[in-house]
């Protein structure tokens, strides 16, 4: 595996294989990989002829200085566990390879997408910082495909109509999100946790399958109920919720309607760490109810 810093040397390295019409896969991560990350790399191996991964921890996506100096850094393991998962080459720029100096441009997916849940909660310029830096990314390594973590639903909605809107030309394949056997989704920042604040942190995975199996079975049938059972769970493990909503896939609006394709997203505090997990789900709906246009419930705000 080769690892490269400039935008140079990543486009001469990768243009014999462009011109040989050798496929190229990208897979973008923060480092501190665990096995989300290799399974994205592994996905990315099984479907291109070269796999590029990306390493740079994004100054412009963190909303809280102290997460970002607390954010793991060892590019040497990093390295070792991408190649070892089929990495052929490491893409890991500086800062100022990044965002020179004079750096002044900023792309922006606007309107709900990115200003509900973690926009809302992060701030909205966290969208704008993945969508800018994954278009530099994108146009640094100009690969077929790139691969991101269901575990970021929002991010990778973002992601899709980023490209969608701008025509980078590039296929977007989303990859399931890889959990603990106790069903704890991995996290980079999990390694921040105690082992009584592993424990905590199960909430999340758990109030999801909870509202999960009460939307399935018919316990919860309002979305408002759903949402306050998920969020008691939270608290009953003492993480502490920012929010857990119902919501439809592609949008991320608030569900108006409990039947079809629907994604539960949380984020909740345990101690100092902040963690985020979703679930999807698809409710058959109902045959002979269908509800007249105009007559759909409004939408209301989420829980929490
Ligand atoms: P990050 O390094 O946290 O920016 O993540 C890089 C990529 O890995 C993103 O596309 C994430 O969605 C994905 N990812 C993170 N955790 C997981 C996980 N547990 N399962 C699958 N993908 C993940």
């Amino acid at each position: 595996m080769r690892t490269v810093r400039t935008v140079a040397e990543i486009r001469a390295l990768l243009l014999p294989d462009r011109r040989a019409g050798r496929t190229i896969g990208l897979v973008p991560t923060m480092g501190a990989l665990h096995d989300g990350h290799l399974s994205l790399i592994r996905a990315a191996r099984a479907a291109h002829d070269v796999v590029v991964v990306s390493l740079f921890v994004n100054p412009a996506q963190f909303n809280e200085q102290a997460d970002l100096a607390a954010y793991p850094r060892d590019e040497q393991r990093d390295g070792e566990l991408a190649e070892r998962a089929g990495a052929d080459v490491l893409f890991a720029p500086a800062a100022g390879t990044v965002y020179p100096d004079g750096f002044a441009t900023r792309v922006s997916v606007g309107g709900p997408l990115t200003e509900t849940l973690e926009g809302r909660q992060r701030g909205a310029d966290h969208f704008h910082g993945v969508t800018t830096v994954v278009t530099k990314l994108l146009n640094m390594v100009r690969p077929d495909a790139a691969f991101f973590g269901a575990k970021d639903a929002q991010q990778l909605r973002v992601v899709r109509r980023l490209v969608r809107d701008l025509d980078l030309g590039v296929e977007i394949v989303g990859c399931p999100t890889v959990r603990e056997p106790s069903g704890l989704a991995l996290s980079s920042r999990n390694a921040q946790l105690s082992a009584s604040e592993r424990e905590r942190a199960l909430g999340l995975s758990r109030a999801l399958r909870n509202v999960a199996d009460g939307l399935a079975d018919g316990s919860y049938t309002e979305r408002a109920q759903a949402e306050r059972a998920g969020i008691a769970v939270l608290r009953d493990h003492d993480a502490e919720p920012e929010y857990l909503c119902v919501v439809e896939p592609e949008t991320m609006a608030p569900a108006t309607d409990l039947s079809g394709d629907l994604l539960i997203v949380t984020a909740a505090r345990v101690g100092a760490v902040r963690l985020i997990d979703n679930v999807a789900l698809t409710i058959a709906r109902p045959t002979d109810a269908a509800i007249p246009l105009g007559a759909q419930p409004e939408a209301q705000p989420c829980s929490a």
